[in-house]
């Protein structure tokens, strides 16, 4: 590893959470010469500029992105079809595409197609994330220890993956390179279906009588808490999550029911055994997890305005 630049000219679409913590540690470390940002609204532009997140921005994607080395998305993923269709025509020859987004397959037919082949396409997922939205809420330690998932198609060009690689190395990330379907039936254990009990346990306490739901809130410390943080997350990129990684979520929720079927009869039946067995096995994946150092370093309160 090396401490020059990766790339000249980077480009941000979407500077929220992760385009922001990108940013911030690409500027910190001085991954690349020049910041380009475009973004859909301009009050977020503005934000952008008044945080030093760039040196230049612009909302007019197609002129953000006609010199870019590389090319970042980091918007919804729902967005992606119409971004490629508006940047498409103005990428150089040679430029490399990324992403953030949390699901990777569907990357190849929203993103893909419209593309040039002149470009190189290489999305890739942080693990890393909080319940905070925006260019305000992003700082540069968010991807330190965790993992970056890099998922290429087989044939892309090797020195653009070298490179994207390098970047989220060097903001402080471990990476993996992976194949994009097998990337998305392990988020939808570890993310998608996690995220989906959080909403419906917080759905379901909503819908309690007012006395009940004041109690919930009252002593919430007990384990609710947790899930209300979780069920807290952006509502735009859970809805796109859920669309686009429909296949594999279904699978694992046919798993699960299938192992809530199994605890629901051990309580019924009062099997303490059966249920005294599971959580001991569960208590140890939690160990695992710690072990692992996977957990989200908190924000400094200096970079969470
Ligand atoms: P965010 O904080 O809500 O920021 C989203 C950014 O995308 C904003 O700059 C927004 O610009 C822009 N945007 C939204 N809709 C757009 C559209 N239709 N066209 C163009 N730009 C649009 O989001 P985030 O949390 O950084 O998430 C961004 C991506 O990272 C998502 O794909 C998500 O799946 C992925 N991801 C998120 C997490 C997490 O924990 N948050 C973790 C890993 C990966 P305006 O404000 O101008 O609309």
């Amino acid at each position: 590893m090396t401490d020059t630049v990766i790339f000249d000219r980077v480009t941000f679409i979407g500077i929220g959470l992760i385009g922001s913590s990108l940013a911030r540690v690409i500027k910190r470390e001085g991954l690349a010469n020049h910041i380009t940002v475009t973004t859909r609204r301009q009050e977020t532009l503005d934000k952008a500029i008044e945080l030093g997140l760039c040196d230049a921005g612009t909302l007019d994607m197609a002129e953000a992105v006609k010199d870019a080395d590389l090319v970042m998305v980091c918007t919804p993923m729902g967005a992606y079809a119409g971004i490629a269709e508006q940047i498409a025509g103005s990428l150089k020859p040679g430029t490399v595409i990324s992403d953030v987004g949390s699901v990777k397959a569907p990357v190849f037919e929203t993103l893909g197609p419209a593309l040039p082949n002149h470009v190189h396409l290489v999305p890739g997922h942080p693990i890393a994330g909080t319940e905070h939205s925006g260019p305000e809420s992003g700082f540069p330690e968010l991807f330190k220890g965790l993992w970056t998932v890099l998922t290429p198609a087989k044939d892309v060009d090797a020195d653009a993956t070298a490179r994207v690689k390098e970047l989220w190395e060097r903001s402080g990330a471990l990476v993996e390179i992976m194949d994009a379907k097998h990337h998305d039936q392990v988020l939808a254990i570890t993310s998608h279906l996690p995220h989906l009990i959080a909403y419906t346990i917080v759905g379901t306490a909503n819908e309690l009588g007012d006395d009940l739901q004041k109690e919930v809130i009252k002593f919430s410390a007990s384990g609710f808490r947790d899930f209300t943080r979780i069920a807290a997350s952006d509502p735009t990129m859970w809805r796109d999550i859920f669309l686009t990684n429909r296949d594999a979520v279904l699978e694992i929720l046919g798993r699960f029911d299938e192992d809530l079927t199994e605890l629901k009869r051990a309580i019924r039946r009062g099997d303490g055994d059966t249920m005294f067995d599971h959580f001991t096995r569960t208590r140890a994946i939690r160990r695992g997890v710690i072990d692992a150092g996977q957990q989200i370093p908190p924000a400094p309160a200096n970079d969470t305005k």
